[in-house]
């Protein structure tokens, strides 16, 4: 599998509701694939615009904000195949993956590799690919989702399996929830000055209406604070919050994802 795109190829996040992004990956001859179309209008909106012809949809998990444009979607563009998880709440998957398989898209001349993420729900998938990562709701930019099904355990391997991927991948979340996610993760580890520099680029971005994503593997590393439960500015953070002294990563996960969702 390439490491990178070859060339031509464009991606980009297509806004849909409050802060969902529907990925849209294309070949230079027009052959496109999307992931998780929460809504049907604004992907038909953006592939008129741009002359494209959607050939695939990826799923990453059964949240309506990801899977509720598919009937509208299939009306507007025909039957396509749509890979994504084995999970009998999403009724449309034609391709069912698990992890470890391949994702082979012939129109575009791409495949991309599944990997199981579960925490956010329990058969969330995230696909990688030619420098790309397709997360969904598990890994976000200076963030992670919230633990719907899964325990801090499965959540925080999730999450160290998508920081193991090279520092380049490219990572496409679902969600702008970058700047809120910066707050946090400044308040949580105020002396890391990579986070503190991308907080301010961030901002400048959304001032000027602009999307924050895709960030970078390396970014993340660097920044996210749900990544980063083994450095001592985090065990510090996580430990005064509980009130004890944490030496488990995963107890360290757990007390920020916990601070996180009051924050
Ligand atoms: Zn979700
Ligand atoms: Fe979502």
């Amino acid at each position: 599998m390439s490491t990178s795109l070859p060339h031509g190829f464009t991606l980009d996040p297509v806004p849909a509701f409050k802060d969902n992004y529907i990925w849209c990956l294309a070949a230079q001859d027009g052959a496109a694939v999307a992931v998780d179309p929460g809504e049907a209008e604004p992907l038909v909106a953006h592939l008129r615009a741009r002359g494209l012809r959607l050939a695939a949809i990826l799923i990453t998990h059964h949240h309506a904000d990801h899977i509720g444009g598919l009937p509208r979607l299939l009306e507007e563009v025909g039957d396509l195949p749509i890979h994504g998880p084995v999970d009998e709440r999403i009724g449309s998957i034609t391709h069912p993956v698990q992890g470890g398989q391949r994702v082979h898209l012939p129109a575009l001349g791409l495949e991309f590799e599944v990997i199981e993420v579960p925490g956010h729900t329990r058969t969330h998938i995230a696909f990688h690919g030619h420098g790309l990562l397709f997360c969904g709701d598990t890994l976000f930019a200076g963030g992670c989702g919230r633990m719907f099904e899964g325990t801090a355990g499965q959540m925080h391997e999730s999450l160290q399996r998508l920081a193991r991927l090279p520092a380049e991948t490219r990572v496409c979340c679902a969600h702008e929830y970058t700047l809120s996610n910066l707050r946090f993760a400044a308040a949580v580890d105020p002396a890391n000055p990579s986070l503190l520099q991308w907080q301010a680029a961030a901002g400048r971005l959304r001032d000027e209406g602009k999307v924050t994503v895709p960030t970078t593997v390396a970014l993340e590393r660097a920044t996210n604070p749900f990544l980063r439960c083994t450095e001592p500015a985090l065990v510090d953070s996580a430990s005064a919050r509980v009130g004890r002294r944490l030496t488990d990563p995963v107890d360290v996960f757990a007390a920020l994802r916990e601070w996180k969702n009051v924050f």
